[in-house]
């Protein structure tokens, strides 16, 4: 049984007096029955392992580098992630990928290197809309997570959490359906199985893309969805609390 997941992606949101009342009302939060965590931007890490040592709300970050350490300018590294106590990392976030150049490669990298520290990646695949109107879309999920299997290795993979985020329904307000998000969802986790049918199995793959405390419960009733990454909802307490109770309730 696949316990279920909901991490909040702040992106470039935040400064410490708009962070801390909604920090502190979600270490006072009672979480039951699902895992939850808040990636924050890097100057706030300190903050929120501050706020939220000792609270059921894990926290993590938004992008690593896929180096170790070296003449990075402004890169950071898995280790100095590791010293704020996080424990997931987003990667290959559509932003990155599309903003930042990020290739499938450069992200399999990053999840490796991750796992390598002992940190939780999260890694985003999905297609753009002009990608799903041109009867692209299996093609370009199945691309990408096969640049992670053979970047992680079957041995690696089951400590990946998938997350599908269609480029079309990010920050939009326009969610998948249900059953849009599922019908990937199965087509991920049919993909892992011929790799591995015990990771693909157990592995957690989130929704994200306008998740919000009204569509969450039939997204996350999906029997392939598992939770869900959670951007501009995140941001108010009361709202990404919600949704964690509809994935607890799911
Ligand atoms: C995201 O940032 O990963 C995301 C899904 O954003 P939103 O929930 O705002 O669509």
């Amino acid at each position: 049984m696949r316990r279920k997941l909901v991490v909040g992606n702040w992106k470039m949101h935040g400064s410490l007096a708009a962070n801390a009342p909604l920090l502190q009302a979600l270490a006072a939060a009672k979480v039951d029955g699902a895992d939850m965590a808040v990636c924050v931007p890097f100057p706030y890490l300190q903050q929120a392992q501050e706020a939220l040592k000792g609270s059921p709300i894990a926290w993590g970050a938004q992008d690593m580098s896929a180096h170790g350490q070296g003449a990075y300018t402004g890169e950071v590294s898995a280790s100095m992630l590791k010293d704020f106590g996080c424990r997931y990392v987003i990667v290959g976030h559509s932003e990155r990928r599309s903003l930042h150049g990020e290739t499938d490669d450069v992200v399999a990298s990053k999840a490796v290197m991750a796992m390598l520290m002992d940190l939780q990646p999260v890694v985003c695949v999905g297609e753009t809309l002009a990608e799903r109107d041109a009867g692209q879309m299996k093609a370009v999920v199945i691309r990408q997570l096969d640049a992670l299997i053979q970047g992680c290795g079957p041995e690696r993979l089951a400590g990946v959490v998938l997350a599908y985020e269609p480029v079309w329904a990010i920050g939009t307000g326009r969610t998948a359906s249900p059953a849009q998000a599922q019908e990937v969802h199965a087509l991920l986790r049919a993909r892992l199985a011929e790799v591995d049918a015990n990771v693909a199995a157990g592995m957690q793959i989130l929704y994200g893309g306008s998740v919000k405390a009204v569509n969450a419960l039939e997204l996350f009733a999906q029997p392939d969805i598992d939770g869900g990454l959670v951007g501009g909802a995140s941001l108010v307490a009361e709202e990404f609390l919600a949704i964690g109770r509809a994935v607890s309730s799911s």
